[in-house]
C-alpha cells in the first residue's frame, strides 16, 4: 500500500479537488490523508480565539462567511441533486457544531474540537465526490486510530493495531481516505499534531502499516537547494538521505514539517514529495541512501536568538557547561547551535518564551550576553569528515558577512552559520553563487 498525503492547496477548491481524481485513482491500494481546504484552519483559529474572548457575534460572523465559501465550492463540485444535497447537510451540521460553542465556555479541549473540523470537511467532500463520480472509496476516521500519548508523541503501537483493525473491515477496497493532523490524545479526546500536521499523519501512518512508500503532494516540485523567495535561481534536488532532509526540515525548508520524517525513517520507509500541478515532474525522494559527497541545499531559520555565556573560571570547569545545560533543560528550552572556546560557551534558542527567566540564573553563574534576530544558515549534504574543500567553499560565500557562529562536526550532513537576520538573503545569495554557481 502507498500514502498519498495532499496538502490544503491540493483540495483548496473545487476544480483542485477535481483534479486530484486522476492521481489517487488507478489499480493500486492507496490511503489518502487531506489537510483542510486551504486557509479553513487559520480561520477555525480565529474562530477559536472570538470564542475565547467569549464574543459571540464575532466569531458566528466568521463562521458565516466560511460557510458560505463551503456552500459556493460544493455548488461547483457536484453536479447531482442528491450529492447537493448530502454536501450541504454535511456542512451544516459541521457549521452548527462550530455555532454550539458560542454558548458555552471556551477551553483548550474544545478549541481542539474546533481546529479539527477542516480535515474533516475536506475528506467528506472528497470521498463524496469520488462516490459520485463513481470511485468507489472508504472513508477511515482517523480519531479512531490517531493516537497520541502523555508526551504528546505518536502511540504507533496504538495506530498500528487499530488502524489495521479499519482496514481489515474492507478487505475487498483498494482506495482509503483519513484525515491528517487530527488524532486523539491519552485521554481520549480530540487533538491534533500541531499547524502543518499532516505530513506527520502520513509518515505516521506509513510507517504503522510498514507502507511501500508515502507521498507527501503539495503545491512546489520537491525540495529545492535554496530558498525561491530570496534567490532568483533553484533546482529541486532529486534525493536526499533520511538524515539531510531532517536538517533541511528542521532549519527551514517550508515543504515539510520537521518531524515529520522520523518515523518513515524509522521503519526506513521511502517519502517521495510530489507536485500535484506538475505530477509528471521527479519531485525529491528522501530515502535510506547513500546520496552523493557533496552539498545539496541550504535553508534559513530566523527568529534565533544567540546566548553568549562566559564563565569567570575556565569553561571546562567540571560541571559547568551541566549547570548551563540543566537551566535550559528546566525551562523545557531546546538548544539548535553550540559553540565553545576556553572561556565562554555560545548556544542559540529558538523559543524566548523563558528567556528571561533563563537569563537570570544563568547570571548566577557567569556573564551573560543576548543578541536577538538572528538567523541559522544551514548547509545540508554529504560532507564527510575525510574530505576538504567544503569547509572552505561555505565560510567563502560569507567573506563580506559578519559571522556570529559556526558549526560543524555534529554531523557529517550540515554545517551551520549564525548572522545577523538582516545579512539573510545576502547570505542565501551568495551560496547559491559559490556552492551551486548560479
Ligand atoms: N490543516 C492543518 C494546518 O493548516 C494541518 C495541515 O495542513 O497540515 O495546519
Ligand atoms: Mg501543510
Amino acid at each position: 500500500m502507498k500514502i498519498l498525503k495532499f496538502g490544503g492547496t491540493s483540495v483548496g477548491s473545487a476544480e483542485r479537488m477535481q483534479a486530484l481524481v486522476k492521481l489517487v485513482v488507478n489499480n493500486q491500494s492507496k490511503l489518502v490523508v487531506l489537510s483542510a481546504m486551504s486557509g479553513t484552519t487559520n480561520i477555525l483559529v480565529e474562530i477559536s480565539e472570538a470564542l475565547y474572548e467569549r464574543d459571540a457575534a464575532k466569531a458566528n460572523g466568521i463562521i458565516d462567511e466560511l460557510q458560505e465559501k463551503y456552500k459556493k465550492e460544493i455548488s461547483k463540485l457536484y453536479q447531482s441533486e442528491e450529492y447537493l444535497n448530502k454536501a450541504d447537510d454535511l456542512i451544516t451540521n459541521h457549521f452548527n457544531y462550530l455555532r454550539s460553542f458560542t454558548l458555552d465556555m471556551f477551553t483548550s479541549n474544545e478549541e481542539k474540537a474546533v481546529l479539527a473540523q477542516g480535515e474533516l470537511l475536506s475528506t467528506a467532500l472528497f470521498h463524496f465526490y469520488l462516490s459520485e463520480s463513481n470511485v468507489k472509496s472508504v472513508l477511515l476516521p482517523a480519531l479512531n486510530f490517531m493516537r497520541i500519548d502523555e508526551n504528546e508523541e505518536p502511540d504507533l503501537k496504538y495506530i498500528e493495531t487499530n488502524l489495521k483493525a479499519e482496514l481489515e473491515k474492507h478487505p475487498k477496497d483498494i482506495l482509503f481516505i483519513t484525515q491528517g493532523y487530527i488524532c486523539r490524545n491519552a485521554f481520549g479526546e480530540i487533538d491534533n499534531l500541531k499547524r502543518g500536521g499532516s505530513d506527520y499523519t502520513a509518515s505516521i501512518v506509513g510507517a504503522a502499516l510498514r507502507a511501500e512508500e508515502i507521498q507527501i503532494w503539495t503545491d512546489i516540485d520537491g525540495m529545492h537547494n535554496n530558498d525561491p523567495r530570496f534567490v532568483n535561481k533553484t533546482h529541486p534536488i532529486n534525493e536526499l538521505s533520511f538524515d539531510e532532509a531532517a536538517e533541511l526540515a528542521y532549519f527551514g525548508a517550508k515543504i515539510l514539517h520537521p518531524t515529520c520524517i522520523l518515523p518513515a525513517q524509522k521503519r526506513n520507509i521511502p517519502v517521495r514529495l510530489k507536485n500535484t500541478m506538475e505530477p509528471e515532474a521527479e519531485g525529491t525522494l528522501i530515502a535510506n541512501l547513500d546520496t552523493k559527497v557533496g552539498i545539496k541545499a541550504v535553508a534559513a531559520k530566523d527568529g534565533i536568538i544567540a546566548i553568549n555565556i562566559k564563565s569567570d573560571r575556565m569553561l571546562l570547569a567540571h560541571g559547568f557547561l551541566r549547570a548551563v545545560f540543566e537551566i535550559f533543560e528546566r525551562y523545557k528550552t531546546s538548544i539548535d547551535m553550540i559553540t565553545t572556546s576556553e572561556v565562554a560557551v555560545s548556544l542559540t534558542i529558538d523559543n524566548s518564551k523563558y528567556l528571561k527567566e533563563i537569563k537570570k540564573e544563568l547570571e548566577e553563574i557567569a556573564n551573560v550576553d543576548i543578541d536577538e534576530n538572528q538567523t541559522i544558515i544551514c548547509i545540508v549534504g554529504n560532507v564527510p569528515k575525510n574530505k576538504s574543500g567544503f569547509g572552505f567553499k561555505v565560510l567563502e560565500a560569507f567573506k563580506d558577512i559578519p559571522l556570529r557562529m559556526v558549526s560543524y562536526g555534529g554531523s557529517p550532513n550540515n554545517i551551520s552559520v549564525l548572522i545577523n537576520s538582516q545579512h539573510k538573503k545576502e547570505a542565501l545569495m551568495s551560496l547559491n553563487k559559490t556552492l551551486f554557481n548560479y
